[in-house]
């Protein structure tokens, strides 16, 4: 059973995240993990948190989402805990993949309104209202995970639904996000100049720097973890997110970058590569390379190369029709337009995640392994 436990929270690593162009909603991990009613099981598990992102992902529909978990400091020495879990919460604390307060106070309504993330939280707020409109005005922007028949499902605090919902970021948001800041303290996991790293980096990690979303206190960007002022180091880098999709289901959300370009396959070689392998099928494995598709981001514009044994194929514009399907042969590189998509085996498709052309089938059959396909299999 503890083996089962370290499993599931090495899949849980790669969902938790403070990079504000992948996270997909804001939850204080102190209370997810005392939610007893999802489970009957101890006072506190850190479980329940891959119970309640494994929902978000039924509810978007999409695999692999990412949440910016805020953790109450006291929660490293939590006794409720197992020494195990501490230990693995610490870690995801000093690689920067969730935000550790000494008092958290708003700070997750602060980031759902600097980043237009919805909430998943039990908290009511009514006294926030005022400050944060959007508590009111956009239903499903703060969800209740509640259980349910087939393990957490989320009631909206307004307006009673049940889909999360997500708005623009707040003028102040943008501009923060407009820029890159750099924290004073040395060592500083959400804004140093270093990677995280650490003794389980390879694992079901997003492979990307740390990188954390700026506190506004009285107008002045600082650091969440410090409070200490943060420096403008300029310009945020040109990116974009990309996503994987295959079988009609986006697999993972992926980042950009000049610098960085990002190669997809089988099992691409080396780190920061995309690996198709855990969803395909014996048929797409063979066909699809190793190394199959090489992305960069030249100025604005995403080129995709292909340096695989078998080609891949382009869609112009999402069309799904036979005849609209483009070749792109082995060595041969194109510029992706808006709403393209390259299409490394029928169903196995690289795209900008929201010009995805919608009611692509999802067949299991086709190109699907029989993996398990959502985001984690937790024990009952
Ligand atoms: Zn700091």
């Amino acid at each position: 059973m503890r083996f089962e436990i370290s499993k599931v929270l090495d899949a849980i690593e790669g969902r938790v995240c403070t990079d504000p162009q992948l996270a997909r909603a804001v939850l204080d991990l102190a209370e997810i993990i005392r939610y007893q009613d999802l489970d009957g099981g101890r006072p506190a598990s850190s479980l329940r948190l891959g119970m309640v992102i494994d929902a978000l992902a039924r509810s978007l529909e999409e695999d692999s989402v990412p949440v910016y978990a805020v953790v109450h400091r006291g929660m490293l020495s939590d006794a409720d805990l197992t020494s195990n879990e501490r230990m693995v919460v610490r870690r995801w604390a000093d690689d920067g993949l969730v935000e550790v307060l000494d008092n958290p106070g708003d700070r997750m309504l602060e980031v759902a309104d600097l980043l237009g993330l919805p909430v998943l939280s039990r908290v009511r707020f009514d006294g926030l209202r005022g400050r944060f409109p959007w508590l009111v005005e956009q239903p499903g922007r703060v969800l209740a995970p509640v259980p349910g028949a087939g393990g957490p499902v989320f009631i909206a605090h307004v307006g009673g639904g049940h889909t999360p919902v997500s708005g623009p970021p707040s003028p102040a948001g943008a501009k923060l996000l407009s820029r890159e800041w750099r924290c004073p303290e040395s060592g500083c996991t959400l804004f140093g100049g270093a990677g995280g790293g650490g003794a389980f980096a390879d694992l079901a990690r997003i492979d990307r720097a740390p990188t954390g979303q700026p506190s506004l206190r009285n107008g002045v960007p600082t650091c969440p973890r410090h409070g200490s002022r943060l420096r403008d180091a300029g310009p945020r880098p040109r990116s974009e997110v990309l996503a994987v999709r295959v079988g009609g289901l986006i697999r993972r959300r992926f980042v950009l970058t000049e610098d960085q370009p990002v190669m997809i396959g089988r099992a691409p070689e080396g780190s920061g590569g995309i690996m198709l392998g855990q969803w395909l099928n014996d048929e797409a494995r063979r066909w699809i390379s190793r190394n199959h598709l090489r992305l960069e981001l030249r100025g604005a514009d995403v080129v995709a190369t292909d340096v695989s044994t078998n080609g891949s194929g382009v869609r112009p514009g999402g069309s799904l029709a036979e005849t609209d399907r483009l070749a792109l042969a082995p060595q041969q590189s194109r510029v992706l337009g808006t709403g393209d998509m390259v299409e490394l085996y029928p169903g196995v498709q690289i795209g900008r995640p929201n010009e995805f052309p919608a009611g692509a089938p999802y067949n299991p059959d086709s190109v699907m392994s029989e993996a398990p396909t959502m985001a984690m299999r937790l024990p009952r």
